[in-house]
């Protein structure tokens, strides 16, 4: 039990992954609670309100004027990438803490205005990547971490999701430059960049890139992009993502001993299997997951309502935005830089 429970959440953007995802976890949840939905369709709002039995409905310009403010302790935000820093901005105002959706933002010097304002704001800034509260991932992350493969050198990932064959929508943010900030590398290819950052528990130094351009829809932006990423000590990520490419969905790290693989990491509540190669034998291991949804809520609330670090935090997460401008740069200059 955590006392002040339950943390009650406004949720922010009721497109996908707020009302069909986030609300069902924190009604599932053991210290939160959804008590004020926010879209920019006041009728959207008071429909949603009405089906999952949310007390308060209000748009982006009623939170923006502190409507509601009482009935809430905390914002999550699941709004496309550039709109992430004004709902961040207002939460710091307001004294909310915050959990936001990945990318922290579209850019770097958006997504560091996200750290600075909740800093100013006195405020909790998580990032929400759900690698972190995933039971598999952090099973792979302790046992690289006590050695059952030797040193970690290696880690390899990809994350694609053909959405031209899947017949989506050509005009939706995530095709656009200017809400999305970039293309399957800030939507799908932060998994591997992220989770390569949390397994080997370390920062690059260093990217070298190659990005293909998308058809004129993609509005300039990238359809494929291949990176790796160079570590302090030696340990190089091999990572790659597309929107043209299906279904690719798995990460790996390589050690001097041994070798664990993981199958489908990066789909919401998807059951794993982790494979571990190491000693010469092999160990096919199924997962069944418990929510990784429900589990992030939880972790934050429990954060929030003690004196538990919260992690990733905003820094983490800006730092993940610092590294895909540069794989941007990277791609177009086809040069190697230095973070
Ligand atoms: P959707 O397109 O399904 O929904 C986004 C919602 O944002 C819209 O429905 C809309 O809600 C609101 N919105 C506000 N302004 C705009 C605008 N100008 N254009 C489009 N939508 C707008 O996106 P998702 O729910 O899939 O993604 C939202 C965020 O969550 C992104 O940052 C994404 O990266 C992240 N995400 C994270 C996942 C995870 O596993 N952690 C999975 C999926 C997404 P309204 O009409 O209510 O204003």
């Amino acid at each position: 039990p955590v006392d002040g429970a339950p943390v009650r959440f406004a949720v922010l953007g009721l497109g996908w992954f707020g009302p069909d995802v986030a609300i069902p976890a924190i009604e599932e949840s053991d210290f939160c609670e959804t008590t004020v939905v926010v879209s920019g369709d006041r009728e959207k709002a008071e429909r949603v309100a009405d089906e999952k039995g949310v007390a308060h409905a209000l748009t982006y310009d009623d939170y923006a004027d502190g409507e509601a403010t009482d009935a809430y302790d905390a914002v999550y935000v699941v709004t496309p990438n550039a709109l992430h820093l004004p709902h961040v901005e207002t939460a710091a105002e307001l004294g909310k803490d915050v959990l936001c959706e990945k990318p922290l933002e579209a850019d770097a010097a958006r997504a560091r205005k996200c750290v600075e304002a909740c800093e100013e704001g006195g405020v909790e800034l998580m990032t929400a990547y759900r690698m972190h509260t995933t039971r598999s991932i952090r099973w792979v992350r302790d046992v690289v971490q006590d050695g059952a493969i030797g040193d970690p050198v290696h880690t390899r990932g990809a994350f694609s999701y053909n959405l031209i064959a899947a017949g989506e929508d050509m005009d939706q943010w995530r095709l656009n430059p200017d809400l999305a900030g970039g293309g399957p590398l800030m939507d799908l290819g932060v998994y591997p960049l992220n989770t390569s950052r949390f397994v080997l528990d370390s920062d690059p130094e260093a990217v070298h890139a190659t990005t293909v351009e998308g058809p004129d829809e993609f509005d300039g932006l990238e359809k494929y992009v291949a990176f790796t990423m160079e570590f302090p000590d030696g340990a190089v990520a091999e990572c790659d993502s597309g929107y043209e490419v299906a279904g690719d969905n798995y990460f790996e790290v390589g050690g001097t001993h041994g070798r664990i693989r993981v199958d489908v990491p990066f789909n919401v509540d998807a059951d794993r299997t982790i494979t571990v190669s190491a000693g010469g034998e092999e160990q096919v291991v199924e997962v069944e997951e418990p929510s990784e949804m429900v589990e992030e809520f939880d972790y934050f609330a429990t954060g929030v309502l003690t004196d538990m670090a919260i992690g990733p935090d905003g820094r983490h997460g800006y730092e993940d935005v610092r590294i895909a401008d540069t794989i941007y740069e990277s791609g177009e200059s086809g040069g190697r830089i230095e973070l």
